[in-house]
């Protein structure tokens, strides 16, 4: 499987380890990891920057990813998919296409058009805003939660406010990456997954 010979972070993979709190999907997943490229200090010095286009760009890698995705949280529990500015947008709507669902944007400010909600959260220096219709979700309707990528969480955790506040049910959150030294899955109130845990 070729675990760990490619990385550039953390000891090799022990296979003690393939199951985390509130995950259940395995620790490594061998194609994607075979798609992720490291950029170092990407889009500032000290940011190790895991770059999903070559996984996009490999018709091997792109149906790893949906089928594991689709994999994580059984379908008939959720209605509708929400993915999160940019990067969820292209797992969220994929996976949403491929399993018969519709899909829900979460923007940055000012992108949509319509009445929004909007929901604030901390970064290192500042503060960053994601938005949503108020119309996007139906009373109860049941969400699950997409994003490329878990780090710190506060963009997911600030999505499942997001979703809570115009009277959605976030039923779980799936990302393909999840970097596991920030332990962001502890700021997340919903059942997290993740396809390719990193170190
Ligand atoms: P966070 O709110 O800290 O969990 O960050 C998650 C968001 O930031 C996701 O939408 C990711 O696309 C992006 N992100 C954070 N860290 C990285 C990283 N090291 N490589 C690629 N994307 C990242």
């Amino acid at each position: 499987m070729g675990r760990g010979s490619s990385r550039s972070l953390g000891p090799p993979k022990t296979s003690t380890r393939r199951d985390l709190p509130g995950g259940t999907a395995p620790r490594s997943h061998p194609v994607i990891e075979r798609f992720i490229r490291d950029v170092p200090d990407f889009p500032k010095p000290g940011i190790l920057f895991k770059d999903i286009t070559p996984l996009l760009q490999s018709p091997e890698g792109l149906k790893a990813s949906i089928d594991g995705l689709s994999s994580l949280v059984a379908p008939a529990s959720y209605d509708v998919i929400c993915g999160i500015e940019s990067r969820g947008f292209i797992f969220g709507t994929a996976l949403a296409h491929a399993l018969g669902k519709g899909f829900i944007p979460i923007r940055k400010p000012g992108k949509l058009p319509s009445k929004t909600a909007a929901e604030s959260y901390e970064l290192e220096y500042g503060t960053d805003t994601i938005e949503v219709h108020t119309d996007a979700v139906s009373p109860g309707e049941r969400v699950l939660m997409v994003d490329d990528l878990l780090a710190t969480g506060g963009t997911m955790e600030a999505g499942l406010k997001l979703i809570r506040k115009i009277g959605g049910d976030p039923v779980a959150c799936v990302f393909v990456i999840e970097l596991l030294f920030l332990n962001g899955r502890a700021r997340l109130d919903a059942p997290s997954h993740s396809l390719l845990k990193v170190d």
